[in-house]
């Protein structure tokens, strides 16, 4: 089958370009780090399918970054049949510096020139066939996202994969080093090595990879060295190259693009005018809390806008109660507006309970519907495994689907929108002088998404101490699978005498967040540790979601809900039901009467003492709190799951009354539980990409943190229960530890710089 690859630049739109051509739905990020991996699909719409690879995001062919290193081995070593270099129109000779890199390599080029919705808007012209001319190879004007002339590049690909080419450089023979690299040219050739003239360019540059390959070849570069020098970069040929590439680049195609209105040439283009509000200085940070807020608030708060708290809005007509609450209350008065993801929430479970009502009605053979066929299915073992056990976890973990897809829509949309990245950008300017960089934030924001390919994004670090801080950091970002367990305890909030859900929910993300920024200060304080990598990103543009990329976002991740109920949570909701529903009663095994004689509540009985510290381990169900803690190990959803089993177990009443948590216990188990091992995929990932020391001082940190955290938050909140003084006292004296060590790190570091462009 024949292989077209994608390279580009970051952001340049290869993954929506990949994404229309194989109808799949890979994730589009907004910044780099998303794809260190290539992708692979099928295009059919050629008169034989072909492969697509879609490249990680470059800027050169230089092997700085592990990006830049799987990108160019594809492209020299695995020979595609073209290489399709995607140009972002409106970026024009930035991207165009990659291009002049590719054109090095004896392999079929086409320009796939995009973006090129956005030059028609603004009126602005292309030249495409001069720079095509110019270039030698194909230019075809393609719109990734408005899916506008793929096709035809599909088939201009194909037939520049028929004949094949043969590199070109951009020196002209009057270069001082134009000799240089074609003897290097010629000596490699004469190896019989593919490419020369590539890794000539590489060798005159000394980049590492070629210098390890060509030691012999050395001499005849340092020799040249001897014998000239320019007057501005003197024997660095590298830079020497580099200023090349762009006085070329700019001689030759500055005229390709031309603005409809010259003058406004510095004007500001509409995303500046947003970024001058949402980036600002000052403000950025506040207004990303805000908005943060209000998507929490939107999608957990019982009483929206505060009506109730404020106004004392209460409903008394049965009909509205019924209309928000999913025919939930009976008799009470409804206070306040319920959010839509509670209303969402609500429907859903009463929706599912009599999903599971009509299973106990077949299970107690056909009894009266409701309560009596509940406990005559509970009874036999099967009804006890399919209700009790099985649809009952299943329920409480898809129940909050709906609720969890609504958060996942707005967090989609700022992604989509372009916010996403400036959040990178505002946490690194806040936070460098702490001795972040934006860089590490990258893979942590992804790990609100999934911790597996956020840990595997840790790559892009170069600098080992940071990855390894990253990795460990990352648990601190709740991950998708772990929100059912907000959206329960945000339920438990509304019974615990702490009725704000939403804002329960939001400090849980936003204080993970600022948990990470001090963990990692006192790390550095620890470690000795001064470098700050430098944070180079390049901000898109902003623009309307598309309903297309937020849906196959949205899509995803309910795929991966449903499927992983289906299987993983499914099969270990049998194994915990049969632990809780069999052990010994009155001195026979067998199915016992009081789950508190079930062999699993032994071995929660046994280990609920190592967690007593912590608080919510004490007490009658502190077993209980302790074995959905670990069977979350296997996945995070698995803790309501097992929850839902333990505490609803055919209790009329719902499953969040029954969770008798006080408002420092639900803030410590949940604290545990977002700090401690993430899921057995993302130790694995761990696993791989550390060193044995460093995962096992990992796991470490993981258990350590998480408990000692667990356990501040409980005594500390019941010190501000039983004497609020005592508690202050407390909470000033740990701030002052956090500005002491923040004081250290900010005196040690050393400065390094960030670049963002738009
Ligand atoms: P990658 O980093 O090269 O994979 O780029 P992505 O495919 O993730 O795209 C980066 C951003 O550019 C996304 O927000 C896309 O929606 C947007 N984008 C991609 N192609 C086009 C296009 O043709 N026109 C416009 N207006 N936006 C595009
Ligand atoms: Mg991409």
């Amino acid at each position: 089958m024949k292989r077209f690859a994608l390279a580009g630049n970051p952001n340049c739109g290869k993954t929506t370009l990949f994404n229309a051509l194989t109808g799949s739905t890979a994730h589009v990020g907004n910044w780099p780090g998303v794809t260190v991996d290539k992708k692979t699909g099928q295009y059919k719409k050629l008169d034989e399918p072909v492969e697509i690879v879609d490249l990680p995001g470059i800027y050169s062919l230089s092997p700085y970054t592990p990006e830049e290193v799987v990108s160019r081995n594809y492209i020299l070593d695995e020979a595609p049949d073209v290489v399709i270099n995607i140009v972002d129109a409106t970026n024009l000779e930035r991207n165009l510096y990659l291009t002049t890199q590719i054109l090095e390599i004896d392999v079929p080029v086409v320009i796939a020139l995009n973006m090129t919705d956005i030059v028609k808007k603004n009126g602005d012209t292309l030249n495409t066939e001069a720079l095509s001319k110019k270039l030698g190879v194909p230019v075809v004007e393609i719109s990734a996202l408005k899916d506008t002339n793929i096709d035809e590049l599909m088939k201009i690909a194909d037939e520049t994969s028929k004949n094949p080419r043969k590199a070109n450089l951009i020196l002209n023979n009057n270069d001082p080093l134009y000799h240089l690299v074609n003897d290097c040219r010629i000596a490699i050739e004469y190896k019989g090595v593919k490419n020369p003239l590539f890794h000539a360019v590489k060798l005159v540059e000394l980049d590492e990879l070629e210098t390890a390959d060509h030691k012999d070849l050395i001499p005849m570069v340092d020799e040249f060295k001897q014998t000239f020098s320019d007057d501005i970069f003197g024997t660095d040929f590298e830079a020497y190259m580099a200023d090349a590439r762009y006085k070329y680049i700019s001689k030759e195609f500055s005229h390709v693009y031309e603005k409809a209105n010259k003058e406004d040439k510095t004007a500001e283009t509409k995303s500046d005018k947003i970024d001058k509000v949402l980036t600002h200085r000052i403000w950025g940070l506040p207004i990303f809390i805000l908005i943060m807020f209000f998507i929490f608030h939107f999608t957990f708060s019982e009483d929206l806008f505060f009506l109730n708290k404020i106004f004392g809005l209460e409903f008394t007509n049965e009909g509205v109660i019924n209309y928000f609450t999913g025919m939930g209350y009976e008799g009470e008065a409804l206070a306040g507006i319920p959010s839509l993801g509670v209303f969402l929430q609500s429907w859903m479970g009463f929706l599912s309970g009599h999903i599971i009502g009509v299973f106990q009605w077949i299970c107690s053979g056909f009894k009266e519907y409701g309560d009596v066929a509940a406990e005559a299915a509970s009874a036999t073992w099967y009804g006890s495994l399919i209700c009790d056990g099985v649809l009952n976890g299943l329920d409480a973990v898809l129940s909050f689907i709906p609720q969890i897809m609504l958060l996942f829509l707005f967090i989609a949309i700022l992604e989509d929108t372009g916010y996403m990245a400036r959040i990178a950008f505002i946490l690194d300017r806040a936070f460098r002088k702490f001795g972040l960089s934006g860089k590490a934030f990258i893979p942590m924001l992804t790990g609100f998404g999934c911790s597996v390919p956020a840990i595997m994004a840790t790559r892009t670090l170069e600098n080992e101490v940071e990855k390894n801080r990253t990795i460990r950091l990352m648990t601190c970002f709740s991950c998708g699978a772990k929100a059912p367990i907000w959206a329960l305890l945000a339920a438990v909030a509304s019974f615990a005498g702490f009725g704000y859900g939403d804002i329960f929910v939001f400090t849980i993300y936003i204080g993970g967040i600022a948990l990470a920024i001090i963990l990692a200060i006192f790390m550095r304080v620890f470690t000795r540790d001064t470098y700050v990598s430098p944070f180079i990103m390049e901000l898109p543009q902003y623009h309307t979601p598309q309903p297309r990329n937020v849906g196959a976002h949205l899509w995803e991740k309910l795929k991966h809900y449903v499927i992983k109920a289906a299987t993983i949570i499914t099969a270990s909701l049998i194994v915990i039901w049969a632990l809780q529903t069999f052990g010994v009663e009155n001195g026979s095994f067998g199915m016992v009467e009081d789950m508190n004689n079930s062999l699993i509540a032994y071995l929660g009985k046994g280990l609920k003492y190592i967690f007593y510290p912590c608080g919510w381990a004490i007490g009658n169900d502190g077993w209980k709190y302790t074995v959905s803690s670990i069977t979350g190990l296997i996945a995070k959803e698995d803790v309501v799951g097992t929850m839902a089993l333990f505490f609803n177990n055919g209790s009329e009443e719902s499953l969040e009354a029954t969770i008798g948590l006080s408002a420092s216990g639900i803030y410590a188990f949940a604290i545990f539980n977002l700090l401690t091992f993430p899921c057995f995929a993302a130790i694995a990932t761990a696993k791989a990409e550390q060193t044995k020391k460093e995962f096992l001082k990992t796991l470490g940190f993981w258990f350590g943190i998480s408990y000692v955290l667990s356990a501040v938050v409980y005594w500390l909140g019941s010190l501000w229960e039983v004497a609020w003084w005592g508690g202050l006292l407390v909470t000033l004296a740990l701030v002052a530890c956090i500005v002491i060590a923040s004081y250290f790190v900010i005196k040690r570091n050393k400065k390094a710089s960030s670049i963002v462009t738009e």
